[in-house]
């Protein structure tokens, strides 16, 4: 099942995506059942259904907090000239970094180098603490494709990460949450102006989806919502006002996002 959360008429609502019967006579695809109240525990359908151009995809969530995992690849570990760290690395990005689907990502004047991070993104979806990994996927609203965009230079002379993750519009995450991933044919790429940048699969984390969210949740209680990014393949690089940078996480969907200068 495909969850997003749209605009419409200047509302926002969660939505199911569903793909249209041939015979229906409808003009899209596509079709948006609009939810009463948030997908966290049970879904219902409010009664309109719309055709996908009739809204406007937001960001699925607006997490309380996004625990993003370091050097979770072996191979992007190495172009960053080391290992992978032998329990998970947690940093935080802000709730206000979230951006949705074609929303700007606006470089900051305080950098003049940002790097795109393709990730998968594992949305939670309910409160829980001390989770068993055995138990995780029990947590687990679904997946949606995020961009852990930062700037690199301020990563490197700040020695911690929190200025260089954390500015707005530094985590795109989109375009809906699909709840039925195949985690182990979960190819994750970035394209920049359609030119692919990384290819990874999520197959090859280091530390794997449930391994992750016990060692969140044995540190800090998980809301419904909270967002984990799980790390980026080798392949990371600039971005550049002018530019669109997309990822694409296979069994999900596309992520794309213009690039804008600070004004
Ligand atoms: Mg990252």
């Amino acid at each position: 099942m495909r969850i997003a959360r749209v605009s419409l008429d200047g509302e926002i609502h969660y939505a199911v995506l569903h793909e249209a019967a041939p015979d229906s006579g409808a003009p899209e695809e596509t079709i948006v059942a609009l939810l009463a109240g948030h997908p966290f525990g049970d879904i219902a359908p409010e009664g309109r259904v719309l055709p996908l151009s009739a809204v406007k995809l937001l960001a699925p969530v607006i997490p309380s907090k996004i625990i993003a995992i370091g050097r979770n690849y072996v191979d992007h570990a190495a172009e960053m000239g080391g290992v992978p760290p032998v329990s998970p690395l947690l940093f935080l990005k802000p709730s206000t970094s979230v951006i949705g689907p074609d929303d700007p990502i606006v470089l900051p004047w305080q950098s003049e180098r940002v790097d795109h991070e393709a990730e998968l993104a594992v949305v939670i979806g309910r409160m829980c603490k001390d989770v068993p990994a055995e138990q995780a996927f029990d947590v687990v609203l679904g997946f949606t494709c995020a961009n852990d965009v930062t700037a690199r230079d301020l990563q490197k002379v700040d020695g911690q990460w929190t200025r260089a993750k954390g500015f707005d519009t530094f985590c795109p995450l989109g375009p809906w949450i699909e709840t039925d991933l195949v985690i182990e044919e979960a190819g994750l790429t970035c394209s920049v102006n359609g030119a692919v940048t990384q290819d990874g699969n999520v197959a090859d984390l280091v530390h794997d989806i449930p391994a992750l969210i016990a060692f969140a949740s044995s540190v800090m209680t998980l809301l419904p919502g909270d967002v984990i990014l799980t790390g980026t393949p080798a392949g990371v690089g600039p971005i550049v006002a002018g530019d669109t940078v997309s990822v694409t996480v296979h069994g999900i969907g596309t992520l794309s996002n213009p690039v804008v200068d600070h004004v």
